[in-house]
């Protein structure tokens, strides 16, 4: 049973459309499309994790540097509910989409891994990762496996093998750079594209929210999925409003029945 009118269902069939004639797509998410996974949205107020404290004093860099215990123990009930979480049918469409050849690259501003758990490859994360942390100290990267358990657990701070400093987890904290490589694909795959979809970002938070506009100054379509409007909302040529957990996966069954069996294009 479906709840979207009937409107809907035709811009999704229309979304479709624009999806299988285009070459070369990407994909844009935000915090929206984990909400129904039951994670709340890291940079957002109102979703509890800031009314104790101002971001500023734990989550930013500095805050980092000055009092790391106090950013892990603010960030543990996050971290916990990230590691425990399962992707959602609009992950999982995604990736169905992604294996079919619909589109090769995800752009996310979310650090929960949860494309990559339902399946998607070529994952652009531009607010980093819970996955690596790295010492402050030496610089080194490490795996966060072992180190993330005893802190999951217990609260224990993970410390340097090499040389003792403290390992922060490789997310972007406020006041911080996004990770240079990573942005640089995602610049270059918004230019070079001619379709973009965004699923579950508001397009809020800058730099990233400024992406759709560098796909649609070289005149690529723009298909918007999100539970609200966005500023780019207007110049979208499809805008589905919902829920992105039932929009995606009818978007999904829409391009890929319509061609043979699971492949994007004819
Ligand atoms: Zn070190």
């Amino acid at each position: 049973m479906t709840a979207l009118s009937a409107q809907t269902l035709e811009s999704i069939q229309y979304a479709a459309e624009l999806i299988r004639k285009s070459q070369r797509a990407v994909v844009l998410t935000g915090a929206g499309i984990s909400t129904p996974s039951g994670i709340p949205d890291f940079r957002s107020e109102g979703t509890g994790l800031w009314s104790k404290v101002d971001p500023m004093e734990v989550a930013s860099l500095i805050a980092f540097r000055y009092a790391p215990e106090k950013f892990y123990e603010w960030i543990r009930p996050l971290a916990v509910q990230i590691y425990n979480a399962a992707p959602n049918p609009a992950h999982q469409a995604l990736a169905r989409l992604q294996a079919a050849g619909c589109f090769k690259v995800i752009i996310t501003q979310n650090i929960d891994n949860l494309h990559q758990k339902a399946g998607s490859s070529h994952v652009l994360e531009t607010h980093g990762t819970f996955r690596t942390m790295s010492c402050t100290q030496c610089f080194e990267r490490f795996s966060s496996n072992g180190f993330i358990e005893p802190y999951l657990q217990e609260g224990k701070i993970p410390y340097c093998p090499r040389c003792g400093g403290i390992l922060k987890p490789d997310i972007i904290l406020f006041g911080e750079q996004l990770p240079v490589q990573t942005w640089n694909e995602a610049q270059s795959a918004c230019r070079n594209c001619d379709l973009i979809l965004v699923a579950g970002s508001s397009l809020e938070v800058l730099p990233v929210a400024g992406l759709p506009l560098q796909a649609l100054d070289r005149g690529a379509h723009l298909v918007i999925a999100n539970h609200q409007s966005t500023y780019l909302g207007v110049r979208a040529d499809v805008l589905l409003l919902g829920d992105v957990a039932e929009i995606i996966p009818l978007l999904a069954e829409q391009v890929l029945h319509a061609g043979s069996a699971e492949s994007c294009h004819d």
